[in-house]
């Protein structure tokens, strides 16, 4: 059964009694929890590992003791780890957690790209497809490592999807290389929505400031920034930087955790409406319903799982 996102904030008492139950869950069913830096404070402290999508997909491949997995974050990431993990059971708290940009970069469209521009240019999906789509890429990455996987396939050309701005960010690292965006206008409505002009805002009060953002983000906020890199990436630049106020260009969730984490900076959300909605349909008390009614399971049919595996094995392999 699903259960309504959440309308009302939960008092400190309610996590509290829901953290507790998932913990006895968790237990009983011998489970991992595995959380996306995008999710909710309270998803991301009752999880055993937080991370970004490079991270995540390590810890899964490796889990051993467990019998179960549960996926705080969006539909294609419990995909990913139960392709990497076959013989667990895979469970998203709420399936309609999707992510739009995983959707933008179809099999039909790879095979379009194939045919336009030579079947022997190697196609390198982001993790952010789904486990179709990266059945018929040659290789996939993730914001971490999107230029060194393709700096090491050695081509001179590369067809890349579906997130166009990532792309970019490749380009830009890689000159020698053409990288070839499929669809031609992939992207993440949520890195989308920040601006020069919200940023330049921010700036006017904090003016030295540094400023970071995810790869996702369009090329002028990039090209703006002091530093680009994965939620990890950020999360360490966070850390080390001597700056005191840093403008986050990402969503809100690694914000909270940075200010969290981190009380002695202060870090600011480039743009209050940077928040992925399909993230935050995951809550503490569907994660609990996950559990307890063992829902809902992530099923990839073999074939798709076989081959989606052969892609993700090459990024490790190539970095
Ligand atoms: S932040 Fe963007 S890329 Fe990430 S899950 Fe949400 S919509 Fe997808």
């Amino acid at each position: 059964m699903l259960t309504k996102s959440k309308k009302f904030k939960l008092s400190q008492k309610e996590i509290e009694r829901i953290s507790n139950e998932i913990l006895n869950l968790k237990k009983e069913k011998n489970a991992i929890i595995l959380a996306h830096y995008y999710q909710e404070l309270e998803v991301q402290d009752i999880a055993d590992k937080i991370g970004d999508s490079l991270g995540l997909s390590q810890v899964a491949k490796d889990v051993q003791d467990a019998d179960t997995i549960v996926f705080a974050g969006v539909h294609f990431m419990a995909e990913t780890a139960k392709i990497l993990s076959p013989s667990k059971k895979v469970l998203i708290p709420d399936p309609r957690a999707g992510c739009p940009m995983a959707n933008q970069c179809t099999p039909d469209i790879v095979k379009a790209a194939r045919e336009q521009h030579g079947e022997d240019i190697p196609v390198v999906v982001y993790v952010n497809t789904t486990a179709e789509t990266k059945a018929v890429a040659y290789v996939t990455c993730t914001s971490s490592n999107a230029p060194i996987v393709v700096k090491n396939l050695g081509s001179k050309k590369v067809l890349f999807g579906p997130d166009r701005n990532l792309g970019l960010f490749v380009q830009k690292q890689l000159p020698d290389v053409e990288v070839i965006p499929i669809p031609e206008d992939g992207h993440c409505i949520v890195h989308k929505r920040f601006s020069v002009e919200a940023i330049n805002e921010h700036l006017k009060r904090y003016p030295d400031a540094h400023i970071i953002a995810h790869p996702e983000c369009n090329i002028e906020i990039q090209e703006m920034a002091d530093f680009v890199g994965s939620t990890s990436g950020l999360r360490k630049y966070g850390r080390e930087t001597d700056a005191k106020v840093i403008i986050v260009a990402t969503e809100k969730g690694l914000v909270d955790r940075l200010n969290r984490d981190i009380p002695e900076k202060n870090f600011i959300l480039a743009k209050d409406t940077a928040i992925c909605r399909n993230m935050k349909k995951i809550t503490i008390e569907n994660l609990r319903d996950s559990l307890l009614y063992e829902q809902y399971e992530i099923i990839i049919p073999k074939e798709i799982q076989d081959k989606a595996k052969k892609a993700i094995l090459r990024m490790f392999e190539l970095t």
